[in-house]
């Protein structure tokens, strides 16, 4: 049987499980039309993805393979591939809602093998006793200490393969009946190329050898750049998760503290894991409803950072000049959005996902859930980030705040997380607070109440 080998999660040819197939294959990825038409013509994950599917294509050139190229729905595409004798599709998993309903609808018509290869564990491997999800945290965690074992490390070797006949040169755009063969450039798909600034992921787990054993303590430090950067590439699988579990390994054995990293990857884990299990999660509250404004004004001062707080403004600079925001500024962005400004974390969430490099579903939604107290484990909703605490805390000299926010550069450090300075002077070209952080607390747990 001929195999199609669909690559989206999974942009990579080593330690790859669709690679260690067998047979005669027809490696393909698609250019999903309903995804991009969503998206803004300059859209960094556009850019990052198109550069490395050539990157894999060239790396399966090198292996003596290939990779079709498609631009149209998945839909199409396998339609038109049954009618060239294809019948067998392999996948990696994805569990957000358009994932779900994409892959049915192909494994109506093709046989649909779905790969787990973008997290080491399956959803229904880590149940509690009673056959049932964990719902927090911790103990989800522990028994996945207990069940793992280095064979859900193992690293995946390429199988005897051979490459279908295809037309392999062109980006073949398929609309119902309709063939165009394109050129292979972004442009075709209606895209301005744009300058992603990332690191290759071997090159990321290198430096983050030197950073490991300082993770815990370092890593909420918005200056301290105490993170791996991986997050982009665990998204698209330009690395996989088994690799960097096996790093760990190797460091651990070498004497480094590794468990909080561990820790956070399992966290990614636990959010797939939770958005497989309670799918409407995706747009619902797990637990009470929080008290909702719908300020037009507040939202707007939030999405183009004039809030008048230093560090959610420069967070959100920091989101739209790069797509990414650290996770620490994530936190207190996101508390401070539902919390201060009362607006709904779906608002936030679907902000987050228009701009962040590394967008996930679960990992996005389940993280704004958490902000907002609404979700399955989530943090007090009585627990209310002070962003002048948070940036006194994490950022005191105000490099951060100030990198992203250069029009402060005149305040002095201290000022910028002092909020009587921010109410009472004027600087120029920077608004007052929207709301002083102690009315809003309030107001939020009053009406809360
Ligand atoms: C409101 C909010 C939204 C978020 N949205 C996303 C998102 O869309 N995509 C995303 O990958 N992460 C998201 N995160 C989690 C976290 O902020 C990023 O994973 C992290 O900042 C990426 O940087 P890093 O790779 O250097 O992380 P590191 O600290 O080096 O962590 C290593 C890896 O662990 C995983 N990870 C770390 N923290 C978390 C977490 N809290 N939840 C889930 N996985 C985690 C990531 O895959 C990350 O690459 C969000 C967090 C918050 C609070």
């Amino acid at each position: 049987m001929k195999k199609v080998l669909w690559f989206r999660r999974d942009l990579r040819v080593h330690d790859s499980m669709l690679l260690a197939t067998e047979g005669e294959v027809l490696p393909i990825f698609i250019f999903d039309t309903k995804i991009l038409r969503g998206l803004e013509k300059r859209d960094r994950r556009v850019s990052f993805i198109f550069e490395h599917v050539l990157k894999l294509k060239a790396d399966l050139k090198a292996l003596g393979l290939d990779l079709a190229l498609f631009y149209g729905t998945p839909f199409d595409v396998f339609t038109y591939l049954k009618t060239l004798g294809f019948d067998e599709v392999y996948g990696s998993v994805d569990y957000d809602d358009y994932a779900k309903e994409r892959d049915a609808e192909i494994a109506e018509f093709m046989c649909f093998h779905s790969l787990n290869d973008c997290y080491l564990f399956e959803p229904h491997e880590v149940l509690k006793k009673d056959g049932t999800p964990y719902l927090v945290f911790t103990p989800y965690y522990r028994a996945c200490k207990a069940l793992y074992t280095q064979f859900y490390a193992l690293e995946y070797k390429k199988g005897k393969q051979s490459l279908s006949n295809f037309n392999y040169s062109v980006l073949l755009g398929i609309q119902g009946h309709t063939l165009n063969p394109l050129h292979v450039t972004i442009e075709s798909i209606g895209f301005e190329p744009l300058h992603v600034n990332s690191l290759a992921p071997q090159k990321a787990l290198e430096i983050f050898t030197c950073k490991v054993d300082a993770y815990a303590e370092k890593r909420d430090f918005l200056d301290a750049d105490a993170t791996s950067h991986l997050s982009v590439h665990l998204r698209f699988g330009t690395i996989s998760i088994r690799e960097v579990v096996r790093f760990l390994v190797t460091l651990k054995q070498q004497g480094h503290t590794t468990e909080p990293f561990f820790r956070q990857l399992i966290f990614r884990e636990f959010y797939a894991y939770l958005l497989y299990h309670f799918p409407r999660l995706a747009w619902e509250n797990y637990k009470y409803a929080p008290p909702i404004s719908n300020d037009a004004e507040a939202y707007e001062r939030f999405c183009s950072a004039q809030t008048g707080y230093p560090l959610v403004d420069a967070a959100v600079t920091e989101l739209l000049s790069t797509g990414l925001m650290h996770n620490r500024a994530r936190m207190v962005v996101g508390s401070f959005f539902t919390k201060h400004l009362m607006l709904p974390w779906q608002k936030g969430e679907a902000f987050f996902a228009k701009h962040l490099l590394d967008y996930d579903a679960s990992a996005n939604i389940l993280s704004w859930q958490w902000c907002a107290g609404t979700g399955i484990d989530p943090q007090p909703y009585f627990r209310i980030f002070n962003p002048y605490t948070q940036s006194l805390k994490f950022d005191k000299e105000a490099r951060y705040i100030k990198h992203y926010l250069p029009i402060l550069s005149d305040v002095p450090n201290a000022c910028l997380h002092k909020e009587a300075y921010l109410l009472s002077h004027e600087i120029t070209g920077y608004p007052k607070p929207i709301i002083a952080h102690e009315s809003a607390r309030k107001r939020f747990l009053n009406t809360f109440s």
